[in-house]
Formats: structure tokens, sequence, C-alpha cells
């Protein structure tokens, strides 16, 4: 069965006016600096947690989550309303269906609503930590106590942090992450808990050519935003190496190279249930110094917090940035999104706009204040990858779009 979706809500640069000779990184992307060690606070992080696994990606983490918590035909799961599309084909793929519930204007969990849904199928509830703010479980873990239910944390925007004492992932039975959001990666997602044993088959390669993708898909994406240039130097020497090696795999490994998640997809395909995250993206988690990339994105939110706050028209989403967070972009609610998104995507600047495509049915009638978010929110990266000139454009353009 293959569960498909589009559309993941990304946006890249669509113009050639920017002052940057290359496109500005959406997503963190490799440079010698991210081996840099830096004073910073140490969050804790999903990666922490004693029982982990990384696979290729966080959809799939929920998927293998929400098969061990033996979901299954005719059970029902809680999802939240305000939701990123890839969510949900993991419920489907396990013969359950979603049931929406609520969320508030501050982005937390409306627990009457969540109350009111449970039924005699629900067997699991998912709560999603939003833009890396870590939300506060304990009244959720109580109620999900009061009923045996299980609870999931999505914890794709929120790899680091802590709240009201409890690391991030803690409180659920299990909790899924995407590696991609936060490292400079290709593919990867963890699947952890600090409550079961992970059980299942042990993950396994997901051959060579994913392998090599996963290497050279970040050094791609390195070079095109301006960064190791003596490294894409070396490599155009032995002419045309990568397109050889290229052309290798794709010949060894004729189906699907990556998963559909490394490809700017919501698609789910459950080929990649058991499968190792790749040996760089593994490397590349263990070496890349987690302070730093935490101290950078909290400083670069701040920035846009500093001087985003008090334009006309809008206003950041979060009123403060709490310090057990580590931020996954900086979303702005805007009064009038669409003059501003179409101005800032004309000039070239990196967005993202999380949950606007909901699942099929799920309008201003099932939860109006998602119906709102998923139109008025506009994110800007914070990643680790931003230098001080990128950063100052991107603040410069988005106030000046408001004028
Ligand atoms: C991106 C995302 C996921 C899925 O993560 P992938 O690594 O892309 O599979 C899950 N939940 C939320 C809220 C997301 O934004």
């Amino acid at each position: 069965m293959f569960v498909s979706a589009h559309g993941r809500g990304l946006y890249w640069a669509m113009s050639h006016e920017t002052p940057f000779p290359y496109r500005l990184p959406l997503a963190s992307v490799l440079s010698l600096n991210a081996f840099l060690p830096a004073a910073g606070p140490a969050l804790p992080s999903l990666l922490d947690l004693p029982q982990r696994r990384l696979v290729t990606s966080g959809r799939i983490a929920i998927a293998m989550a929400l098969r061990a918590m033996g979901v299954g035909p005719g059970h029902e799961v809680l999802a939240p309303a305000y939701h990123s599309r890839s969510m949900i084909p993991p419920i489907l793929w396990l013969g359950a269906a979603p049931v929406f519930f609520r969320v508030r204007p501050d982005t937390s969990v409306d627990l009457d609503d969540l109350a009111g849904r449970i039924g005699p199928a629900t067997r699991a509830v998912m709560v999603t930590h939003y833009f890396g703010i870590p939300q506060d479980l304990r009244a959720l873990r109580a109620l999900c106590d009061r009923h045996g239910l299980q609870l999931l944390e999505d914890c794709a925007h929120c790899l680091f942090g802590a709240q009201g004492g409890q690391p991030v992932g803690a409180s659920g039975d299990y909790a899924a992450g995407s590696l991609m959001k936060f490292l400079p990666l290709y593919e990867g997602g963890c699947l952890v808990s600090a409550r079961h044993a992970l059980a299942g088959p042990t993950p396994r390669g997901g051959g060579a050519g994913f392998e090599a993708k996963a290497a050279l898909a970040v050094l791609e994406a390195s070079f095109a935003s301006g960064r190791l240039p003596w490294l894409r130097a070396l490599l155009r020497l032995p002419l045309g190496l990568k397109d050889r090696i290229w052309n290798r795999v794709k010949r060894a490994d004729a189906p699907a190279l990556a998963p559909p998640s490394s490809d700017s997809s919501y698609d789910f395909d459950p080929a990649w249930i058991d499968v190792r995250a790749a040996r760089f993206s593994r490397m590349l988690t263990a070496l890349l110094p987690r302070t730093r990339v935490v101290a950078r994105r909290r400083a670069h939110y701040l920035h846009y917090q500093q001087h985003l706050s008090g334009l006309p028209g809008c206003r950041p989403l979060y009123p403060a940035l709490p310090d057990g967070a580590c931020p996954w972009v900086f979303p702005l609610l805007v009064d009038d999104p669409e003059p501003m998104f179409a101005r800032l995507a004309a000039a070239g600047v990196p967005m993202t706009r999380f949950g606007d495509t909901l699942w099929d049915g799920v309008d201003a009638s099932v939860c109006p204040t998602s119906a709102h978010l998923s139109r008025h929110v506009l994110s800007f990266p914070c990643h680790d990858a931003l230098r001080p000139d990128e950063l100052a454009w991107i603040v410069k353009q988005v106030a000046g779009s408001l004028a």
C-alpha cells in the first residue's frame, strides 16, 4: 500500500534578485563551522533517551510507534487538527482511523475537546510540540492514564528541549523525531521511548544506493547554498565523478533510492519501515556538536523576535521563547498573509507554511483555530547554518513586505 499526499509547505527562493549568488538555505546545510563546538545551554534531546532507533524519517518513526502501541484495524488515534499531512498516513497504514481534536490559539491541546472525542475504539493520542516549543503534557498524560490510552509525542519540531522539568519525549509512551528538520541531513528520523523497550525487528540497512545518496545529497544541498566551495571545486576535478557514481547506484538499486520524506513530499512509503538511517546521517548526528545547534537556533529566533515584534499586521506566534526550547523555525502570525507571502516568495526569501494543507475534511468546522493558523502562520528559518548577513537580509525583506 502506498498512501499519497502532496505539497509539503516548503518554499524556496523563486527569484534571482537576492544579493546572494546562491539559494538561501531553508534548512540547515553542512559547513565546516558546523563541527565547531560552541558554548550554550545543553538542552535534553530525544537522542539522549535510553531506548532509541534511528530511522529514515519522522513519519516512519510515527508508524513504528503506533505499531508498537498495538494500533490496528478498527482503532482510532486522536490527532491534532493542526498537523502536518505526513502524520496521518501512518495511522491509515495500520488500518486505524484518525480523529481530530482541537488546539487552542497558543497551539496547546484543547483538553476538553480531546476528552470529548475519546470513545471505545480510541487506542492512542498523538500530540505535537509545534515549532520547537515544548508543550506542557502533564494534564494530557494524566488524562491518557485515566482512560488507558497510550501517548505518542510528535517531536518532529522538537529534537531538543524540556518543559515543566520533563525532557521532550519523556512524557509519552513513545516519541518520534525528525533529524532532517534540525541537522544538515538528507534523511533521518528517530523513534525513542523513556517508558518501554523498543521491540520489533532490528532495523536493516537501506542499501548501497541509499547510503550513497544520503551522503551526496547533503553535499549537493550544501554546494547549492554556496557552502564548502573548496570541496565542490575538488570534487569537480575528477570529471563527472559524481555522475558516474550516480549512474552506478541508480542501476544497482532501481526501485526507490530514498524515501519520499527526503524529497519534500508528504508521502508515506511503508517499504522504509524498520530501515536504519544512513551511515552518513548517523555519523553526522554523532559528530555535530548539539550545543551549537541549540545556541544558534535560539539566537536566530531571538533576532527575528527582536526585529519583527511590534510591526503592523503581524506578531510572533509565541510571545516569548521559553528557556527550555530549541526552535525549529520562527513562526509569524500574519493578518493578511497572501500578499506578504507573494512578495517574499518573489524576493527569494526561504519560508515554510506549516500545515497549509490539512488532512481532507479538516476545516474550520472541525477546528477554527487550526484552519486559521494553517493560513496565517508564515515561518522563517532559524537554523544553525544561517549567516548574519543572510539573517539580516531575511529580516529586512519581511519588515519591508509589511510596509
Ligand atoms: C515534518 C513533520 C513530521 C514528519 O517528519 P518527516 O521526518 O518529514 O517524516 C511529523 N510531524 C510534524 C508536525 C512535522 O512537521
